[in-house]
This record gives C-alpha cells, sequence and structure tokens, in this order.
C-alpha cells in the first residue's frame, strides 16, 4: 500500500478536518497570541533541546541546559570537548541522559564527518534528504527529526506531538483503525490545513502552530480533558452534537 493510500484510510474526509484544523489554528493564535518559539538562542540550543525534551519535561530540560551553559558547552565546540560520561552526567536530569548523551554524540560525529561540522552546511540540505538522514541517527524519531528541521535549520515541516494527537483524537479529525493515530497522518494533515496559504508562510505557520497546540495541552488537553474554557470547546461541542 502506498502512502497516500493508508492516509486516505485513515483519514476521515481529510478536506474537511484540515479545515476545522485551520480554524483551530485560528482560534488558539486569537487566544494565545504570538508563541514566539522555539525556547531557545540559537539552532545548536534547539537541537540539544529537541533530544533532551524526549520523554521529559520542559522544566527538567532546563536544568540540563542550565548545566551545559556552566560547563561552557551550549555550542558544538562545548560539546565536543565533553566526554560522552561528562555529557551524560550534565544531562541527567532530563532522564535517559546515558542514551540522550549518545544520541547527541552521534549527532555532532554526523555533522562533523559528513557535513564540515557545520549547522549552515547541514541546513542547506533538500529537506527530504535531511529528513531521512537524521532519522537513520539514534534517539532521532520523527518528532525531534522535524522539530530540528523546522526550528533549528528552518525548514518547512510541520511538526507533530502528544498533544495534536489527543486533540485530533477527542475531536475525531482523524480516524485510526490501529487504535493509535500515525505521526505521518498527524503532519500530513497539518500540512493540508495550511496548503492554501502562501508557501513562504508555511515555515511561520507550521511554528506558531506547534506552540500553540502545546499551550491548549498544557492549559487544557492533557491525560485528562479539562474543556471548560478551552479555545477549541466550540469545535468540539459541533462534533458532539452531530454524533
Ligand atoms: S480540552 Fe477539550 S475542547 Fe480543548 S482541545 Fe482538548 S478536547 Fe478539545
Amino acid at each position: 500500500m502506498n502512502n497516500s493510500h493508508a492516509i486516505s484510510a485513515e483519514t476521515l474526509n481529510q478536506s474537511a478536518a484540515a479545515n476545522r484544523l485551520r480554524r483551530m489554528h485560528d482560534r488558539l493564535s486569537a487566544a494565545y497570541g504570538p508563541q514566539h518559539w522555539w525556547p531557545a538562542k540559537t539552532p545548536f540550543e534547539v537541537i540539544l533541546g529537541a533530544y533532551l525534551t524526549q520523554n521529559t519535561a520542559w522544566k527538567a530540560v532546563e536544568r540540563s541546559l542550565a548545566n551545559l551553559r556552566q560547563a561552557g558547552a551550549l555550542t558544538l565546540d562545548g560539546l565536543r570537548s565533553l566526554s560522552l560520561e561528562e555529557l551524560g552526567r550534565l544531562i541527567q536530569p532530563s532522564g535517559f541522559f546515558t542514551r540522550k548523551a549518545s544520541s547527541l554524540k552521534a549527532f555532532v560525529a554526523m555533522l562533523d564527518e559528513e557535513f564540515s561540522g557545520s549547522l549552515d552546511v547541514l541546513a542547506a540540505t533538500p529537506t527530504p534528504e535531511l529528513r531521512r538522514r537524521l532519522l537513520a541517527l539514534p534517539g532521532v524519531g520523527p518528532e525531534t527529526a522535524d522539530a530540528i528541521l523546522l526550528y533549528a535549520l528552518g525548514h518547512s515541516v510541520p511538526v507533530a506531538d502528544e498533544y495534536l494527537r489527543r486533540i485530533a483524537e477527542r475531536h475525531r479529525l482523524v480516524v485510526a483503525p490501529s487504535g493509535r493515530i500515525r505521526y505521518d497522518a498527524l503532519a500530513n494533515l497539518t500540512r493540508c490545513a495550511f496548503a492554501a496559504d502562501p508557501p513562504e508562510r508555511h515555515a511561520r505557520l507550521f511554528n506558531e502552530f506547534h506552540a500553540l497546540t502545546v499551550a491548549v495541552g498544557k492549559a487544557h488537553c492533557g491525560r485528562t480533558a479539562c474543556c471548560e474554557g478551552c479555545p477549541l470547546a466550540a469545535d468540539l461541542h459541533r462534533v458532539n452534537r452531530k454524533s
């Protein structure tokens, strides 16, 4: 089965769902305003954060980043100079530190061996090729790869996460016969939602949309949905009335 068939089987009336998602973005944007993501000063800090935030709350990531800053290791050269053990010790607050330290070292090794040690050279690689290369690295799944592509390297790709999966499930935007909505289905739905916008705005819109879904997820749509006062409650009521 090719990818497009898989998506059409999984997505119930994708065009209508994409239109609703676009309107949901507008409501969130009106409610929360510009999010100014990613919370980092440099592209390399974004990459560090994208690895460290896996399965971890951002507060814990901040503690690891503070340790790295204190050790002068918030730069590529700083990270190169650390031993694997030292790196693991510094990022311990964000959990899974042995695996994350190895993964970060593997990223830097790839950068040095294949991209002249330069994030600019890495960023100049065409998006599909770069995404495949990132996904081949240890510790990099689709969400981490897309967060690096969008927020650190400026590529126009949507980022999906657990908050968006919950929203899509609760608002019945996507039907998943297997029981769990696939990452690619969420990313494709997001791409469709902004397809009518000018292409030069897509990176900005994907950036804001991901940040806004995190904002509503934290405020309302966690493991238990707190729909009262949620900017997306009207959409949910409409879906429930129809069913
Ligand atoms: S809290 Fe309720 S209304 Fe808000 S996004 Fe989640 S399911 Fe929708």
